[in-house]
C-alpha cells in the first residue's frame, strides 16, 4: 500500500505547493466527471516534470499525464497515483516559427499566433485543451491538423531523459501518434507557421467560432466527438463521419442516467448533471453497438481512459 501522505510530506515546500492532494478529476476534465486523483502536480516547467517524475518512479507510482482533460473519460474511482498537469505556458515567436510551452491552451496559441503576424493555425480556432494535448492526439478539423505544423518538441521519457523530437518521431497519423501512450511528457514544441496573411486567417478563426458556437455543446459539459470517423473508402476520398452512422443508428436518442448524446450532434456525449463513468461507458457501448448493428461498423473510441493502471491499457489500447 502507497502512503500518498509520506510522499506529500517528504517534497521540498516548492514542489507541495505545486500539488493537491485527493482532487477530484471531475473538476480537471470538460467532461466533468471522475474521482479522485491520488496526487495532482501542476508542472510548470522542465525541472518540475523531472523531479515529479523522479519521485513517481522512486515510489513506483503508476503516473498520468494531463492537458486540458478535454479528450478525457475519467473513471469514477479516480486515480491512485499521480497525475501530472502539463502547465508550460511559455510563448516565444523567432521569425515565422513559435517556441511555445505545451501546456499554453491550443486557441490561445492560435490567437497569439495571429496577434504576432503568423497565419496557418486559424483552422483549429476553438478546440478545447491545451497545444500539449492537441499534438498528442494529432488534433485537426477541417480538413488540417496540428502535426502538419511542427518543427521540433521537448519531451521528458518516462525514465527521466530529455529528448529533442522531430515530426518523424511522432509518427502523425489520424487523431492519434506514436508517442501519446508512451508515457513521455511533451514539455515544448515549436512549430513552423507563415508569415502574413493575417487579416484573411482572422476572417476564417471568426468562421470557424461560429461554426462550433452552433454545432457544439455550449453550455454542457462534454469531451468532444466520442469515436472517429471512419477511414476513406478508397484513396483521395474524405473521411466519412462517425456521426452521421450514429445518426441514422438512433444515437441522439439514447441515454444513461444524466449521460446523454447531444442533441444537436449524434457523435457526442455530454454530461447533464451528475453522470458517471459507468454511464457514460454503458452508453458509449450502446451507440456503438447500434452502429455494428445497422452497419456492420466498429466505431473506434477517440476520447482516452483516465483511471486505475490495469483498466487504463486495456481501455486505451481499444482505441489504439
Ligand atoms: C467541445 C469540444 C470540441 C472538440 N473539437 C475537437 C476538434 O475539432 N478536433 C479535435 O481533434 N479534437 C477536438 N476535441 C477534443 C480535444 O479538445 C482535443 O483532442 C485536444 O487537443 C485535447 O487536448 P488536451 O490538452 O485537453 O488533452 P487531454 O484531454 O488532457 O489529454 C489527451 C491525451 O493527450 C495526452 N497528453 C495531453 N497533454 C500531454 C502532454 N503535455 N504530454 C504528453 N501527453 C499529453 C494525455 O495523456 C491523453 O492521452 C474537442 C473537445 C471538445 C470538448
Amino acid at each position: 500500500m502507497i502512503d500518498m501522505q509520506k510522499i506529500l510530506s517528504s517534497l521540498p515546500d516548492d514542489l507541495k505547493s505545486l500539488v493537491r492532494r485527493n482532487q477530484p478529476l471531475s473538476q480537471a476534465t470538460t467532461l466533468q466527471i471522475g474521482g479522485p486523483a491520488a496526487l495532482l502536480c501542476e508542472v510548470q516547467n522542465t525541472e518540475h516534470a523531472q523531479r515529479f517524475q523522479e519521485i513517481a518512479n522512486q515510489n513506483q507510482l503508476p503516473f498520468f499525464v494531463l492537458g486540458g482533460g478535454s479528450n478525457i473519460l475519467a473513471a469514477d474511482e479516480g486515480f491512485p497515483g499521480m497525475v501530472m498537469h502539463v502547465a508550460t505556458r511559455d510563448f516565444q515567436v523567432s521569425g515565422n516559427t513559435l517556441v511555445v510551452g505545451s501546456g499554453l491552451g491550443f486557441d490561445e496559441v492560435v490567437s497569439s499566433s495571429l496577434a504576432s503576424g503568423l497565419s496557418g493555425l486559424e483552422f483549429a480556432s476553438g478546440i478545447p485543451g491545451t497545444l500539449g494535448g492537441a499534438i498528442m492526439g494529432n488534433a485537426g478539423c477541417y480538413g488540417h491538423e496540428i502535426g502538419e505544423f511542427l518543427l521540433e518538441a521537448i519531451t521528458l521519457t518516462p525514465e527521466g531523459c530529455i529528448k529533442h523530437r522531430g515530426p518523424e518521431d511522432f509518427g502523425f497519423r489520424y487523431r492519434a501518434t506514436s508517442l501519446r501512450e508512451s508515457g513521455e511528457i511533451l514539455l515544448q514544441v515549436t512549430l513552423g507557421l507563415k508569415s502574413g496573411g493575417v487579416d484573411a486567417a482572422q476572417v476564417l478563426r471568426d468562421e470557424k467560432i461560429t461554426d462550433r458556437h452552433n454545432k457544439h455543446p455550449r453550455d454542457l459539459p462534454s469531451a468532444g466527438s466520442w469515436f472517429r470517423n471512419l477511414p476513406p473508402s478508397a484513396p483521395g476520398q474524405r473521411r466519412t463521419a462517425a456521426g452521421a452512422l450514429l445518426e441514422k443508428a438512433g444515437s441522439k436518442e439514447m441515454q444513461e442516467g444524466d449521460a446523454q448524446v447531444f442533441s444537436g450532434h449524434a457523435n457526442m456525449i455530454v454530461n447533464t448533471g451528475h453522470a458517471t463513468c459507468q454511464q457514460v461507458q454503458k452508453l458509449a457501448g450502446r451507440m456503438k453497438d447500434a452502429v455494428w448493428d445497422q452497419f456492420q461498423v466498429k466505431l473506434v473510441q477517440e476520447v482516452r481512459h483516465l483511471g486505475p493502471p490495469d483498466l487504463l491499457l486495456q481501455k486505451n489500447n481499444l482505441s489504439r
